[in-house]
């Protein structure tokens, strides 16, 4: 059976002309999927009903089904959804503290092949991509719950798995989410984070439309990045950061770097010294995290002070730094927790 979030207006029109049923239809059926987003096909009350009833025993209108819904004392919503072949995956909403804009962190795999040392869904392995739908839905949802309390003003691609490694369905997903007939989220406002697959970030430069870029970079040499994300070994950071440089040279965007700090490891003066020197040159942000509660990995959080004095050195080398501050971390729902099952 396909699902609604398949379609886009052009080729839900030629759904319905195939069956008889004038195209305009698809004006009516597409902004009770996107805009006052219902539950069930007979809430599309401008539909006749005949076609009301043809499209719920043919297209399906969700492919999430919230099994567990926690909720953090910061306000963050972490939502378990199970998939139609029974896969689980888990996505969060995050609020922006003016009371009306959220972010919706997605996932777009079950599990992640990444493997990186201190995350919880690589710590899972990896099971299967999602599909457009299947990502589209996630923030459907949460618009759906939000209803009138709210609206989804960003999209991070920040939840399971590793969006360069199911880049069309990932994109697809993304043009859901921006298109006026979708949910018209502001490209900018949609980023997509990856652990730094080159030929991804070689084709999303390519592409015209303004989605936002964030890299996992953790590391500013290859000894400790290959130590905490695998996946490194086959690429290097200065490869990697040769592909950043042009992509922010080519779409004249800046590049958010993430950077987890570990005591002893990346949180050094050497580290930031190093890091500050590769990213000169490059129009980037760095974000700084502490890590997040995963599973016992034996990598242990830079202290306080390191951490400042890190943000520090790093701003007196004139490189763009946030210090962020982790939400949902009391219902396992920030960086690097999310995971299959009931957690
Ligand atoms: N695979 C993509 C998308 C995942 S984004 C990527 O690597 O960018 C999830 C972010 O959380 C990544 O920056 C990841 O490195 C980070 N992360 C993973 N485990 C974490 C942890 N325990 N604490 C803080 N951040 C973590």
């Amino acid at each position: 059976m396909p699902d609604i979030s398949e379609y886009t207006p052009e080729s839900l029109k030629e759904l319905l002309v195939s069956l008889k049923i004038p195209a305009f239809r698809s004006k009516q059926i597409l902004p009770w999927v996107y805009k006052d987003i219902v539950s069930d096909y007979s809430q599309m009350t401008n539909l006749p009903q005949d076609l009301r009833t043809y499209l719920s025993e043919n297209i399906r209108l969700f492919t999430v089904d919230e099994k567990l819904r926690k909720i953090s004392t910061d306000g963050t919503m972490k939502a378990l959804f199970a998939l139609k072949d029974g896969e689980t995956i888990e996505t969060a909403l995050i609020p922006s503290g003016d009371g009306v804009n959220y972010t919706v962190c997605v996932s777009c795999q079950v599990g992640c092949p990444m493997n990186c040392a201190f995350c919880a869904t690589g710590h899972m392995g990896f099971l299967r991509n999602l599909t457009v739908s299947e990502i589209v839905d996630q923030v459907r949802f949460f618009s759906m719950v939000l209803g009138k309390q709210g609206r989804i003003s960003n999209v991070v691609f920040m939840g399971m798995g590793e969006p360069f490694s199911n880049y069309d369905a990932v994109m697809a997903a993304a043009t859901r989410m921006n298109a006026d007939w979708g949910l018209n989220i502001a490209a900018r406002s949609i980023t997509i984070s990856t652990v730094g697959v080159i030929s991804g970030i070689r084709n999303f430069m390519a592409d015209p439309r303004q989605f936002g870029l964030a890299v996992s970079l953790h590391a500013p040499n290859d000894e400790i990045r290959n130590k905490l994300l695998p996946y490194n070994r086959g690429i290097g950071v200065d490869h990697l950061l040769k592909a950043c440089k042009d992509y922010a040279n080519v779409t004249k965007r800046r590049v958010t770097f993430e950077y987890c700090l570990f005591k002893d490891l990346n949180d050094t003066y050497e580290a930031a010294k190093e890091l500050a020197e590769k990213l000169r040159g490059i129009n980037c942000h760095v974000n700084l995290i502490a890590p997040n509660e995963t599973f016992d990995h034996g990598l242990v959080a830079s202290p306080r002070e390191n951490v400042l004095a890190f943000e520090k050195y790093l701003t007196e080398m004139h490189v763009n730094v946030t210090l962020r501050k982790s939400m949902g971390q009391d219902i396992s729902a920030a960086c690097g927790q999310l995971k299959s099952e009931n957690s």
